[in-house]
């Protein structure tokens, strides 16, 4: 069975294109989602913050000899009595890197560091703080049981399993962990390609003296920051005027370049009208009002083979619906799977919260330890979506979902952390 389209789904009964909630929209849009499938050979290093196109098997036990986990001596178990203190006298050595060639026979014991492989004949390792040398003889406390401080190879990962399941997104520590099974080149899927521009006649860039009544485009900049964060090739289009001939040539170019293409304003009522018509002739789109605040206005879409997102044009909406909605969806195009969640937590808030029922808003906020040593959050002054100053200043959002109203102090709600989101 096809699926349906993006406007026919969106007309069924249960979606009200003037009331959408978050979760809603964010479901619609999953429905559509396809992710890349064009990968590509790379040295481990370039494939930092990429995604694994294949499953990492290991092709070495991990750790590959039985070593030892502690600084200390190695013996067989059996010699060491139970009750009281045992000496033993030690034959050699053995260092990560230089094992012990002999056997070690009863009585006897082998000096070992860390990473040291365990010599023949041992099977137990006792930490240096739990025994006494006097030259070559050792004198081991009692309490040792048969195997501590022993890694068995094949502990951490055995050969032939999977080491790395394709899907996962390649941190730092990823790349240490393939590099240390040898393995020195991986399939990652190719970079999203994401086109972006803004819209409006009263965007300047950055060197024009503003008239009256012009800001500068930040925008533009925000979403660099966000897309190149994500692991994007970005492709940055400027500013387009609002102009149905300019408009029309910038879609029709960016949804030919790229596999999703952004904007920021011209989705708002009365702007929507204006790119309505023109999306309606290009591909599929559904204009939303989203039950949520900042962020009202959304467009998603397609145009062409490109995915389309059409971002509210205030700064802070452009900010909070990119992290609400296109991240996620971004993360699943990439190849990401499972897509890693932006996690929510419970904190006391600190202040009284004027909020509306009806819809979820997304304040800006500020996380700290009070000093009790819990965890509160607080608003970060003026909330106005125009206001970038909150959401600079913000290291979390401050959610509260549709039922909620006004929050008096000490509450506990919903936050999401900022920092480290991708
Ligand atoms: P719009 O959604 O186009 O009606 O824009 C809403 C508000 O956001 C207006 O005050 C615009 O001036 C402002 N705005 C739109 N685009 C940008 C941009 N790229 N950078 C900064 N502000 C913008
Ligand atoms: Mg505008």
């Amino acid at each position: 069975m096809t699926k349906p389209g993006i406007a026919q789904a969106s007309c069924a009964d249960d979606y009200d294109l003037e009331s959408m909630p978050v979760d809603k929209a964010r479901a619609f849009i999953h429905r559509f989602l396809e992710p890349l499938t064009a990968t590509m050979h790379v040295p481990i290093r370039d494939a930092l913050g990429r995604v694994l196109a294949a499953d990492v098997v290991s092709p070495v036990d991990v750790p590959s000899h039985r070593n030892s986990a502690m600084d200390g001596w190695a013996m067989r178990g059996e010699d060491l009595a139970p009750g009281a203190e045992t000496a033993l006298e030690e034959i050699g050595a053995s260092f990560a890197g230089r094992p012990f060639a002999g056997v070690v026979a009863p009585g006897q014991c082998v000096r070992i560091m860390t990473g040291g492989v365990v010599p023949a004949g041992a099977d137990t390792v006792v930490m240096q703080e739990r025994a006494r040398a006097d030259g070559k003889r050792v004198a081991f406390a009692p309490g040792v049981r048969i195997g501590q401080n022993v890694r068995e190879a094949g502990e951490d990962l055995r050969r032939g399993t999977v080491a790395l399941a394709k899907g996962r997104i390649v941190r730092p520590a990823e790349l240490g962990l393939i590099a240390s099974l040898g393995i020195g080149e991986v399939d990652v899927y190719r970079p999203l390609r994401v086109a972006f521009f803004s819209t409006g006649d009263e965007l300047k860039p950055i060197g024009s003296t503003l008239g009256e009544g012009e800001i500068h485009d930040s925008n533009r900049y925000t979403i660099h920051g966000m897309l190149t964060r994500l692991g994007c090739e970005v492709l940055d289009m400027g500013v387009v005027r609002d102009d149905p001939a300019l408009l029309e040539r910038a879609f029709r170019e960016a949804a030919a370049n790229a596999d999703v293409v952004i904007t920021s304003g011209g989705v708002s009522v009365g702007e929507a009208d204006f790119v309505k018509g023109m999306l309606a002739r290009l591909g599929e789109v559904v204009f939303w009002k989203i039950a949520m605040k900042p962020g009202r206005p959304l467009a998603y879409g397609r145009i062409g083979g490109a995915h389309f997102f059409g971002l509210p044009g205030n700064p802070v909406s452009v900010m909070v619906t990119f992290y609400q909605f296109v991240r996620e969806a971004l993360l699943k195009l990439m190849g990401a799977d499972p897509v890693p969640p932006s996690p929510t937590f419970p904190a006391a808030c600190a202040s009284r919260l004027r909020k509306a029922p009806g819809r979820t808003e997304f304040q800006r906020g500020v996380l700290a330890r009070g000093p009790d040593g819990a965890w509160t959050v607080r608003p970060t002054g003026e909330q106005g979506s125009g206001i970038l100053k909150s959401m600079s200043e913000a290291n979390c959002f401050i959610i509260l979902g549709d039922a909620v109203g006004d929050v008096e102090p000490g509450t506990v709600v919903e936050v999401q952390f900022l920092e480290g989101l991708v």
